[in-house]
């Protein structure tokens, strides 16, 4: 049963997916069980092949959790007073960023290597569990998820545990794949964004906008943010990840022109601000 509107999933043009006859939510076709989702989100996870290294990613992830942040400084009025929690704080760069700017924040992730990293190497206040057996202290004003519904297997739970969490007006920021992006629907089953069984479920703009107000959410803002990386690991990623041509990076290195940030954008990942009623 499709989990944003209750109705019928049938095939989709995706091989391994299956989309909603009602409302067009995409979700991967397989029933994966608690411990293969252990598994998967073990040590290896942030160093694997979804990440190629999520630490060598930092700096990228940095200047992408700032545009974040000042997205939301824009829509919510005394974010130094907010109280903020964090779904998939992974390493907790973006708990980091943000601490300054908010009153507390916190966070949680299931995977035990990136948190013992969080908590020890960025002193952030981070723990390791799942957030649908976590009882938070008291409600927060803000809950953050980036990059992060599109893995869980219960996405709709998340939301209405999240709606529960958050006080009266508070918000619910989150960043996923949009599978009716235009870069989506010319890469088809290629999109980079398809890969079960770490994504399992592939909203559109219209399918979340469905899930979060079923939920008790207003969306007040949706956009398709850029990703801003440095042009020095976009050399890194062609020359030593893909070619596996060092040398070159290395001569490159060396002209040193290349420590500027630049914004590639495939309007293919929306950025969702929800607002709870
Ligand atoms: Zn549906």
């Amino acid at each position: 049963m499709c989990l944003v509107c209750g109705g019928r999933y049938e095939e989709s043009r995706f091989p391994g997916l299956v989309r909603c006859k009602a409302c067009g939510f995409v979700a991967a076709n397989l029933d994966i069980s608690d411990e293969e989702l252990a598994t998967i989100y073990g040590e290896d996870y942030f160093h694997g092949n979804e990440y190629l290294d999520y630490i060598a990613e930092e700096e990228s992830l940095r200047l992408n959790f700032r545009n974040r942040i000042s997205t939301l400084r824009s829509l919510v009025s005394d974010l130094a007073d907010k109280e903020l929690f964090e779904i998939g704080c992974a390493y907790g760069f973006f708990l980091q960023e943000v601490a300054p700017v908010v009153r507390r924040a916190s966070g949680i992730d299931i995977s035990a290597d990136a948190v013992r990293s969080a908590q020890g190497e960025r002193g952030v206040d981070a723990v390791c569990g799942d957030y649908l057996k976590f009882d938070l202290p008291r409600p927060v004003d803000i809950i953050a998820m980036w990059d992060t519904i599109e893995h869980l297997k219960r996405p709709d739970l998340f939301v209405s545990k999240a709606a529960r969490d958050l006080r009266t007006g508070g918000i619910l920021a989150l960043t996923t794949g949009d599978i009716q992006s235009l870069n989506a629907r010319l890469r088809g089953k290629k999109w980079r964004m398809i890969h079960p069984p770490t994504h399992l479920h592939y909203f559109s703009t219209a399918t979340i906008t469905k899930l979060l107000n079923r939920h008790g959410f207003d969306v007040i803002h949706a956009s398709h943010p850029g990703n801003s990386r440095k042009f020095r690991s976009v050399l890194y990623y062609i020359f030593v990840l893909r070619m596996k041509r060092p040398a070159i990076y290395a001569a490159l290195q060396k002209i040193g022109l290349f420590n500027f940030s630049i914004t590639i954008n495939l309007f293919d990942i929306m950025y969702i601000i929800a607002q709870r009623r």
